[in-house]
């Protein structure tokens, strides 16, 4: 089992633990994740890193004996652009307290939404972020915390996060990775959605961050309603316009590994059609 899922290239998982968990624990979420076939599994500290030391160890226990790969999204209320300088300060801290805990439970990446531009032009943002993020992976450094940060492409204008901000963030910050979510680009561009354009995506992180980038790739898909302030909502992707099949197609194309977490709202039967639909192109 677990060989065989080394051996494939590119894992699929859901956005927090399955609807058919036997309860919402983030270790019966990973057992389903197993059992399922799939891959991997995000854990969802979107409202506060509510785990502990104890608890995430087990968890790590648990993913390891499962042969299941980890991630974790940070809390909802991160703005690295606040006003105030103690939002911004909580902001860290919550970024932090995901990276610790996210460790600790064995994920490789954290991922959440970094900032939103309140009227700020985005370069002005873009620096502000930067700053701001940097400060938190210094202190990583010293915790001696290895996991990769993924500030996300977001789906909305208003917010931070367009996919050369992040391409940038891996270029100027150390330990910064590229985390695309393919259906908040979709809403917020409404274009994105064939093969090309899907593929010019890839071949922007290809140049830009390497080979090494498309072979750990932390990935985003679902479907999504949009209109023009982008992201509305998000949408089973067969009740949604989004062509999966041909980012699948591109990102195999590409070769691209790593682990594609499925926000559908219903996750594991999305994670799977994702997944299968991969295998059988
Ligand atoms: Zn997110």
């Amino acid at each position: 089992m677990l060989y065989c899922k080394q051996m494939e290239e590119l894992l699929f998982g859901t956005g927090g633990t399955p609807h058919s968990s036997r309860t919402a624990s983030t270790i019966d979420g990973i057992k389903r994740i197993a059992e399922l076939g799939l891959g991997g599994m995000e854990i969802e500290f979107v409202r506060g890193v509510k785990m502990g030391e104890a608890g995430a160890r087990l968890v790590a226990e648990t993913a390891a004996r499962e042969g299941v790969k980890l991630s974790a999204h940070g809390p909802y209320f991160i703005n690295l652009n606040a006003r105030e300088p103690e939002k911004i300060i909580a902001s860290q801290e919550r970024i932090l307290q995901t990276a610790r805990i996210a460790a600790i439970c064995g994920a490789e990446s954290i991922t959440f939404h970094a900032a939103f531009y309140l009227g700020d032009p985005p370069e002005k943002t873009y620096q502000t972020v930067k700053k701001k993020l940097a400060e938190v992976i210094n202190q990583l450094k010293r915790e001696n915390n290895r996991v990769w940060i993924r500030p996300e492409v977001m789906g909305k204008p208003s917010q931070f996060g367009t996919i050369d901000e992040v391409l940038n963030l891996c270029t100027e910050l150390e330990g910064v990775g590229i985390g695309v979510d393919f259906a908040h680009w979709h809403a917020r561009r409404g274009e994105f959605n064939s093969y090309p354009e899907f593929a010019s995506i890839l071949q922007q992180i290809k140049q830009r961050l390497g080979d090494q980038a498309l072979d750990d790739m932390h990935i985003h898909v679902s479907g999504i309603a949009y209109g023009k302030k982008g992201e509305i909502k998000h949408l089973n992707l067969k009740e949604s316009d989004l062509q999966y099949v041909e980012l699948l197609r591109a990102l195999k194309d590409y070769q691209a590994r790593g682990l594609v977490i499925c926000e559908s709202p219903n996750l594991e039967q999305d994670a799977l059609l994702l997944q299968e639909t991969y295998k059988n192109l």
